[in-house]
């Protein structure tokens, strides 16, 4: 299915190939003219903010500040970011700076600014190339530069051209074509959330982990609902007391069972000691449902057990801990206590519906090879 976002985007990114060519015409005149107060097409080179600069047509906005987020996302040689003309981060009376004339002498990059010479050293060096400038002029503008980009610029910085370095490949966007910006912007989209930089700090999981942690909520449950629940956990999306105390909808970040301790999700749904006790009951009743003796962390309640085996075992038991999770979830709106009893009623409501959906889908053998300990 096509990702509708990547291709508008891409096929306006795909115009850099033809504003880049040889080829003029009335509308690339156009562009040069909106630009050539900043360096004509040089301009799509430089580290820009376009909150610097007049108005462009919505077209051409959205082209360049999508082309800067591809940039930021995709570029790992970032040499744009030690451009010295109009960037966000080299700035004079809070503008950024563009003067034609060094310009025109080939002053582009911080390394220009000759930093390894003193400032008479290098005004007397750079006045050779550059014969209308004074030594004001110049002294303001090394003083503009930030000090991370005087300490990390490149001595070897390639000419300003709209090349990339995506994934050890060049990216030369005047070869470009829309499918090419689409592949990119697609493989990123389908890369993991952001919360699951958090998940495998706290869990130490590997990418591998990672992808099993995500896969499980599929291989273990049916019903939509069940899955989505779980990928909200994952996402660190459930809005717990913490949350909507933050947003200003609650009085109270404490948690709603034990009154004390901020509600966040690892509490709500682990560190509680109402949670523990009924994680400690389910641990029980799981032995003597299946003479298997287990002893849950916090990492198994949160993400689910994986293992490189699978078995229909744990494949219960890792859906037994999500609807034991929705059941806590649903303790906590009902405001009352978990309860085992309880719990052992909302898993026969689970066994029904899915016997109902295998039946319904003709997929009997794997509800009754999942449920085989329940019979
Ligand atoms: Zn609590």
């Amino acid at each position: 299915m096509i990702d509708i976002d990547s291709m508008i985007v891409s096929l306006r990114l795909a115009w850099l190939k033809r504003i880049f060519s040889e080829n003029g015409g009335t509308w690339k005149s156009y562009l040069c003219y909106l630009l050539e107060r900043f360096g004509g097409l040089f301009f799509i080179n430089c580290n820009y903010d376009l909150k610097d600069y007049p108005k462009f047509s919505q077209f051409y906005y959205e082209l360049l500040s999508w082309w800067t987020h591809f940039r930021n996302t995709f570029d790992s040689e970032r040499n744009w970011c030690y451009i010295i003309w109009n960037s966000k981060e080299i700035r004079i009376g809070n503008k950024p700076v563009y003067y034609k004339k060094y310009f025109k002498s080939g002053i582009l990059f911080v390394k220009d600014l000759l930093f390894h010479l003193n400032i008479e050293e290098s005004f007397n060096c750079v006045t050779r190339k550059l014969s209308k400038t004074n030594l004001l002029m110049w002294a303001g503008l090394r003083h503009s530069i930030p000090i991370n980009l005087k300490l990390e610029t490149p001595q070897n910085s390639p000419a300003p051209t709209p090349i990339l370095k995506i994934k050890n490949n060049t990216f030369d966007v005047t070869e470009k074509k829309s499918r090419d910006y689409y592949n990119l912007l697609i493989s990123n989209k389908a890369q993991f959330p952001n919360a699951t930089i958090n998940l495998r700090s706290e869990f130490h999981l590997s990418i591998d982990q990672l992808k099993q942690v995500f896969i499980l909520p599929h291989s273990v449950a049916f019903e939509p609902y069940v899955k989505a629940f779980q990928y909200k956990i994952l996402n660190s999306i459930l809005f717990t007391n913490v949350k909507l105390h933050k947003i200003g909808f609650k009085e109270s970040n404490l948690c709603s069972f034990c009154e004390t301790v901020p509600e966040t999700l690892h509490h709500l749904l682990f560190l509680c000691s109402h949670s523990r006790l009924f994680w400690s009951n389910f641990e029980c009743y799981w032995l003597s449902l299946t003479n298997d003796r287990i002893q849950l962390s916090l990492q198994d309640v949160v993400v689910g057990i994986i293992s490189s085996q699978n078995s229909s075992l744990l494949n219960l038991l890792n859906f037994f801990i999500i609807i034991g999770k929705l059941y806590l979830w649903d303790c906590r709106r009902d405001q009352r206590y978990p309860d085992l009893q309880r719990f052992k009623v909302r898993l026969k409501m689970k066994y029904e519906i899915e016997r109902f959906i295998s039946l319904k889908n003709n997929n009997d053998n794997f509800f009754k090879k999942k449920w085989i300990f329940f019979f």
